[in-house]
């Protein structure tokens, strides 16, 4: 491949960045509104291996500093290809596209977000032809069970829009399959390490009840890749004994969290933010932030661009929560997660979550329960602290229950100048809250 590809790929290029001054095109991201990843299965027939198709402007055809739709669609067959698969195999375009270089992948499914260097562009990587052939060949190196691949890569809006739409209820009907089922009916769980190449003691623990944070893999997915690449990122968990059924702990995920962090973490909670939670890579499609004054736990999608309810924007939130560490009061978190009958359970589940923007809360309406659906705080109440707990109150949250118990230990609530708290290790942070000039750090 190297004497014909115009830029060197391999996996270190896996976690280089391009900054906006590097960057020749943008291509989804926050400011593209239609942008997705697919992949289908098709019969033998119906597709031609290592067939590239582009349609609408090529890379070479883009304004320098321009922002794009996008879409790849990876059409795979194979005998043992089966449906079961397309979600496992799609999450690979992740790490398969940041293999080359001068390309950044980020996110997935209807948020991808990707940039191609200047440099590598003026290498000669100025069509997304190469792209396609790169994936391609990975995919196959990688995955032999796949026999044939075809990639399209479409960058018009007129093309991008309907197949996002047509994506978005392939995505669903891939979730609402995992709904259907709990983590009491299965005898085992899955993991994935995929993203330890960013965070090198993350491992994602998946049961029917905690879809991964990244949003892409669910039980049935990690079952499905388990299966037919056993040496693969995605494993099989026994869950071995349930010990804490209040905190959702099972011996057989800390046996993995254990071997698989390389002793940096030694339990995982299933269903909490708070002691011993599951890690965060990078990947979350929001993250669960604890706020002190109220008791209560805030929710920031990555798409949120403005200022949360405690005063920085997800960017902040993102640096502290990310990286593989275990945060207690922080955690990335799918969107889908909050659908689950688990939700936090061990936290109070929605009685504790008092402020979303209002894009999430719309979109999981049908998972709130009607009563609190009011109660809950979004961006347009207020994005100020004292504001929220004057609201809280008003409506009557049932947060507020927990106030009284609060107030006894309002003296060990401790200020630290924003500076010294980041100055020390990030755990300094542990139950605390960010402002822009001070950190609020509860020692319970
Ligand atoms: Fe795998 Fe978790 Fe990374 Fe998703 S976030 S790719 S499930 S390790
Ligand atoms: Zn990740």
């Amino acid at each position: 491949m190297a004497e014909e590809f115009p830029v060197e790929i391999g996996v270190v290029y896996e976690g280089e960045r391009i900054r906006k001054q590097n960057m020749q095109v943008e291509l989804g991201g926050t400011k593209v509104d239609y942008k997705a990843e697919l992949v289908q299965c098709r019969p033998m027939d119906e597709i031609e291996d290592g067939k590239v198709i582009v349609k609408g402007k090529d890379l070479k055809d883009m304004e320098e500093g321009g922002r794009y739709p996008l879409v790849i669609l990876v059409e795979v067959a194979g005998e043992q290809v089966e449906r079961d698969l397309e979600a496992v195999i799609e999450r690979r375009i992740h790490d398969f596209s940041n293999y080359i270089e001068g390309f950044m992948h980020v996110n997935q499914r209807y948020d991808i977000w990707c940039r191609v260097s200047k440099s590598s562009f003026r290498k000669g990587f100025n069509s997304f032809t190469f792209l396609g052939q790169a994936l391609g060949k990975l995919f196959k190196a990688e995955l032999p069970i796949i026999e044939k691949i075809q990639i399209t890569i479409l960058t018009e809006e007129e093309d991008v829009k309907p197949f996002v739409e047509n994506a978005r209820g392939i995505y669903e009907a891939r979730d609402a399959r995992a709904r259907e089922l709990s983590d009491d009916d299965v005898d085992e769980f899955y993991g994935c390490v995929l993203c330890q190449s960013f965070a090198p003691t993350h491992v994602c623990a998946i049961t029917p009840d905690r879809i991964s944070l990244c949003g892409a893999i669910n039980w049935f997915d990690g079952r499905a890749a388990a299966r037919v690449d056993p040496k693969g990122p995605n494993f099989k968990i026994e869950k071995g004994e349930f010990i804490d059924k209040e905190k959702f702990e099972y011996t057989g995920i800390n046996k993995v969290v254990q071997e698989k962090s390389l002793g940096e973490n030694q339990r995982f909670w299933l269903h909490t933010m708070f002691g011993f939670p599951h890690t965060s890579c990078g990947c979350f499609e929001a993250i669960a932030f604890y706020i002190p004054e109220v008791e209560g736990i805030g929710i920031c999608h990555r798409n949120y661009r403005g200022e949360t309810v405690i005063g920085v924007p997800f960017s902040t939130l993102a640096t502290q929560t990310g990286g593989g560490k275990q945060l207690d009061g922080f955690l990335g978190i799918a969107i889908e997660y909050m659908r689950s009958p688990k939700f936090f359970i061990t936290d109070g589940g929605w009685n504790r979550i008092v402020w979303i923007p209002k894009f999430i809360k719309e979109q999981v309406k049908d998972a709130i329960p009607e009563e609190l659906y009011d109660k809950i705080a979004t961006e347009e109440i207020t994005t100020d602290v004292d504001e929220l707990k004057q609201f809280l109150d008003e409506q009557d949250h049932p947060v507020k229950e927990r106030w009284e118990a609060a107030v006894l230990e309002a003296e060990e609530l401790e200020v630290v100048p924003v500076g010294e708290a980041f100055a020390g290790t990030r755990l300094i942070l542990k139950n605390a809250r960010i402002h822009a000039d001070k950190v609020i750090i509860r020692r319970r």
